[in-house]
């Protein structure tokens, strides 16, 4: 998986490397789909939801260039595995998730493997986590109608957001950065994610807006 999906791809952040070689992806795989482990796909963990596939993994992490002692904090926890690299590349990650069973059966898998510096929370991660703010990344793994304003004003000074932007029709992986109050972007590459939902996110039914605005 490292050296097919990702090496060949260009990731090359060493440590990124050494994570996605050393935290076992199957884990955090439901019985069912495990010999899918390792194969260069996302797949279905319930409730209609997806760990992402390794590649997508590895890029949205090395993008926010992690050096070993940032705070990080995670939208959509699903499986845990985004959560658990994340925890081995940083010195703390809060990870959010808004379904109570995934967000339970994600802290336990994380826990059995001995990562004990990823803290699963069950709330409406688009809101952001304000108690441990500011971050010096985000990462959200479901795709936002924009990128979600109490996001942004959690990042800490240099800090750095990586968000996919766009409905069913398209999407493109956003990564910010914060100057004082000032925001930079570039847009990475087109991607393909569930929906963000909660209050800055989608509609809770389908992709309809649910006409938020994002202040
Ligand atoms: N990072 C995950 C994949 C996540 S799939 C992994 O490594 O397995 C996207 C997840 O985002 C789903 O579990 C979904 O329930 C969650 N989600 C969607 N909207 C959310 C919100 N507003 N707050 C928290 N989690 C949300």
């Amino acid at each position: 998986m490292v050296k097919d999906q990702l090496v060949r791809r260009g990731i090359r952040d060493e440590r990124l490397l050494k994570a996605m070689g050393t935290i076992a992806r199957h884990e955090f795989i439901p019985a069912k789909k495990i010999e899918l482990a390792y194969e260069d796909q996302p797949i279905g963990i319930g409730k209609r939801q997806t760990i992402s596939q390794p590649y997508m993994v590895a890029l949205m992490t090395e993008l926010l260039e992690l050096k070993g002692d940032e705070v990080v904090l995670e939208i959509g926890t699903g499986s845990g595995y985004q959560a658990a690299i994340l925890g081995y590349m940083a010195k703390k990650v809060y990870t959010l998730e808004r379904h109570a069973e995934l967000a339970d059966r994600a802290a336990a898998q994380l826990e059995r493997i001995g990562i004990n510096n990823v803290e699963v929370v069950h709330a409406d991660g688009s809101l952001g986590f304000p108690e441990h703010a500011p971050y010096n990344g985000i990462i959200v793994t479901a795709a936002a109608p924009q990128a979600p304003r109490p996001l942004m004003e959690q990042l800490a000074e240099g800090g750095r957001l990586v968000v996919p932007v766009g409905g069913p029709k398209g999407q493109k992986l956003q990564c910010w950065q914060r100057f004082g109050d000032k925001y930079n972007h570039v847009v990475v590459v087109p991607v393909s994610f569930v929906p963000l939902r909660g209050k800055y996110g989608w509609g809770l039914r389908g992709w309809r807006h649910r006409r938020k605005r994002n202040k």
